[in-house]
């Protein structure tokens, strides 16, 4: 594993973006949604079922679905990849360089391991927001967080009545993720302007366990910056984007280690 080309692009970049995805989680035992490890969650299911069109048909099967998937998180830990993230943004701190971290991922990992300038562009398991989209309760921006509501008598008992309501309006509450039939721009606390603004201003992207299918990858694809990827298979990296093979919880402390010290 030679870090030299990369450690040389991350020094030069005083505007350095790192974007993440499912592969970030596999070191913590969470399952990806298109990979091919074992836990994968069947595509099917994810397509049919994580989409508002299935929240708005049938609300209780929907948060049935999603507390069965948050439980899956319960008890993950932060990887050697995630720390070594938050040490990237500590680095570019300490010499004055700016740093955004972008993730797909909505297992609040990175918050966990202390990454602070951060885009959940896919928001994130821990909280919820009303379905109304007009009402604004909560905060930030309109989000709640899901320990606050009492989910023992919905799991011990999924049905409209038990389904927790918006404090502020009475509506539903629903899960705050991106559901496959909306877009980036369907809620502030996904920060997909913030996003696209740090990656076009970017001198440096660093993808790391991301598959390009997703739609905020493009526009990370889309800009000057020296591109790299950090991939442990044989993934075909887009034109421009040079690849580090590796597995990111081996490469980014490794990479982390060898940077000079400012
Ligand atoms: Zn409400």
């Amino acid at each position: 594993m030679d870090l030299a080309p990369l450690v040389d692009t991350l020094t030069r970049s005083r505007r350095t973006v790192v974007v993440t995805g499912a592969g970030m989680g596999l070191a913590s035992g969470i399952a990806t949604f298109r990979g091919t490890d074992a836990g994968a969650v069947w595509a099917h299911d994810v397509m049919e079922m994580g989409t508002n069109r299935y929240f708005q048909a049938n609300p209780v099967g929907s948060w049935r679905w999603y507390r069965s998937r948050f439980a899956s998180l319960q008890g993950s830990k932060p990887n050697a990849g995630h720390h070594a993230v938050a040490a990237l943004e500590r680095w570019q701190a300490t010499r004055g360089a700016e740093f955004l971290l972008v993730t797909q991922n909505i297992d609040t990992l990175h918050g966990q391991a202390g990454s602070e300038r951060m885009c959940e562009v896919h928001g994130r398991a821990d909280r919820v927001r009303c379905s109304r989209v007009t009402c604004t309760h909560g905060a930030p921006r309109g989000t709640l967080p899901a320990a606050a509501f009492d989910w023992a008598a919905f799991d011990a008992a999924p049905a409209d009545d038990t389904s927790p309501r918006c404090p502020g309006c009475g509506s539903r509450i629903r899960a705050h993720v991106l559901w496959f039939d909306e877009y980036y721009t369907e809620h502030a606390d996904y920060q997909f302007e913030r996003a696209i603004r740090g990656m076009k201003q970017a001198e440096a992207v660093l993808f790391v366990g991301t598959s390009f299918s997703v739609g905020i990858t493009a526009a990370a694809l889309d800009t000057r910056a020296d591109k790299w990827l950090i991939d442990p298979g044989d993934a075909e990296a887009p034109l421009g984007v040079r690849v580090l093979k590796a597995a990111q919880e081996e490469a980014l402390p490794a990479l982390v280690a060898a940077l000079p010290v400012s």
